[in-house]
């Protein structure tokens, strides 16, 4: 198992207590929100992710430690490594999250927050999160 990041490329903050994670995770607001381009660094504990959720104006992940995944709705998860460049379409179903191995960091930049918050929706299930490697 990797372990918890010793010098993370950015700070990880205060553990973020969030019932839309299945797992522990660190947030740091890198840039706050309520500007016009909120960024956050994203720190997901071995196994943890987020529940499937959709962006009103659309979201980028750049991945900067770690290894985890990103999926959309019906269709394959996309294993992410550091250096990988995540794309999210305004209103496409999804998560993202650490593999069951290994820490997991991103930046995750908000398009278009006047379009409004994140809406969040079920859990990812284990059928879908135990088949990954
Ligand atoms: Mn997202």
């Amino acid at each position: 198992m990797s372990r918890i990041p010793e010098a993370p490329l950015f700070p990880m903050g205060e553990e973020f207590i969030n019932d839309n994670f299945s797992g522990a995770v660190w947030l740091n607001m890198l840039i706050p929100l309520g500007s016009d381009l909120p960024v956050a660094n994203v720190t997901f504990e071995p196994g943890c992710r987020n529940s499937w959720h959709e962006h009103m104006g659309g979201q980028v992940l750049l991945v900067t430690n770690g290894r985890g995944y990103y999926q959309e709705w019906g269709q394959p998860a996309r294993e992410l490594r550091p250096g990988d460049v995540v794309q999210i379409p305004a209103h496409a179903k999804h998560w993202h999250g650490a593999a069951k191995d290994s820490w997991f960091s991103h930046i995750a930049i908000e398009i278009h927050p006047e379009k409004g918050p994140a809406t969040w929706l079920e859990p990812v299930s284990d059928d879908i999160y135990d088949a990954l490697a």
